[in-house]
């Protein structure tokens, strides 16, 4: 391996540390205690212990956090009144509406619903609006994008000048990473799913951000010798076979057997792996998976799987001169970002 590991675990540990010192601080000095809100529509459970992950954080932290939680038949109308209900609070500082939101409900409207000086999640539109304005600023910058160029300032990889890009173009991460770069005087192309001459382009980056949600495409020879290269890319792959193989479904205790369907290459829970034959059924009658449904969680609860990133590390790592390991990279930055950006909210409250 010739890259520089870039440890997102311990610069994110850091950036906790540092936030724990400032909410200490402020705690002394202002009597103010940051204060954090999860909204959780639903009963899906990756969202469900990203919401919990987020909350113990706070704790650690020395910030509060209240759980407020809806029912996924939840209406439009209950959501944003909950929203609306958190806005008036003084002891709350951030706002974060966990998403995907179920499909019934109008995200864009319930994320404009959020008061911008709580907005720690950075997605309301003025938010993102002023990031991709010259000259404007945002009071808050979405976490994971933010938590990219942490990463890369905290190594000491110079962005001014150099020639960015980024593989995505989604709301989350792709755009406004871009537009953080672009703020930092790279030159930055965004390459989506038409982007002809992809490995091409990509070896034009000195600073190359995968976040394309496609299991280790990015290669080697897709990559210039020295770059730095930011994975944000989380994909579920097989590393077990366990076909035949008995189990006891942790959700509704019946023995079945597993089986293996194809994997697609599309990354994400949805569409590789094992199911229950309850589930099974569902899906391969070609319907949507219902969100709750119990054979959507074989994966979680056998743990037969291992996450990679968008980029083949192993590969990767041979030319790249930094380089993020998934996990361990981008991952634990976005937890440290949101700390760091309710602190900031409880600072607006005096600004
Ligand atoms: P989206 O699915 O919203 O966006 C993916 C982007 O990649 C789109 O712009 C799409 O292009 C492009 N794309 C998809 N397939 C190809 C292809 N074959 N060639 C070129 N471009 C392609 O994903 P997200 O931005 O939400 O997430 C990206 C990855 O980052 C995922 O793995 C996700 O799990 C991970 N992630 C990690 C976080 C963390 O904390 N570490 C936080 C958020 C996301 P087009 O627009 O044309 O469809």
């Amino acid at each position: 391996m010739t890259a520089k590991l870039i440890d997102g675990t311990a610069i994110a540990a850091q950036v906790r540390k540092e936030t724990a010192e400032a909410v200490a601080t402020l705690k002394k000095e202002r009597g103010i205690v940051p204060g954090l809100a999860t909204v959780l529509v639903g009963e899906n459970p990756a969202s469900k212990a990203y919401v919990s992950s987020k909350q113990r954080a706070c704790e650690e932290l020395g910030m509060t956090t209240i759980g407020q939680k809806l029912p996924t038949s939840a209406t439009q109308e209950e959501v944003e009144g909950m929203v609306k209900s958190l806005n008036a609070d003084p002891k709350i500082h951030g706002i974060l509406v966990q998403l995907p939101l179920p499909k019934h409900l109008d995200e864009e409207k319930i994320l404009g619903a959020v008061s911008l000086a709580k907005d720690v999640d950075g997605f309301h539109p003025l938010n993102i609006g002023r990031l991709s304005m010259k000259g404007r600023e945002p009071m808050f910058v979405p976490c994971t994008p933010a938590g990219c160029i942490e990463l890369l300032v905290r190594s000491g990889v110079e962005i001014s000048g150099k020639e960015a890009v980024v593989l995505g173009r989604s709301n989350i991460v792709g755009l406004p990473v871009s537009m953080l770069l672009l703020h930092r005087n790279a030159t930055i192309t965004i390459c989506h799913s038409r982007t002809a001459d992809l490995p091409g382009v990509c070896r034009r980056a000195d600073i190359l951000i995968a976040a394309v949600g496609r299991a280790e495409m990015v290669k080697a020879d897709w990559v210039k010798p020295g770059a730095a290269v930011i994975d944000v890319g989380i994909n579920q792959v097989w590393v077990e076979h366990p076909a035949d193989k008995e189990y006891t479904c942790a959700v509704t205790g019946e023995t079945f057997v597993a089986h293996r369907r194809d994997q697609s290459e599309k990354g994400g829970r949805r569409k590789m792996g094992d199911y229950c034959t309850e589930c099974d059924t569902a899906w391969l009658k070609g319907q949507e998976p219902p969100d709750s449904c119990a054979g959507c969680e074989p994966i979680a609860l056998f743990r037969k799987y291992k996450l990679v990133g968008d980029v083949d590390f192993d590969d990767v790592s041979q030319v790249a001169g930094h380089l993020t390991p998934v996990p361990g990279g981008v991952g634990p930055m976005t937890i440290a970002m949101l700390m760091h950006n309710t602190y900031r909210g409880a600072l607006h409250t005096f600004e």
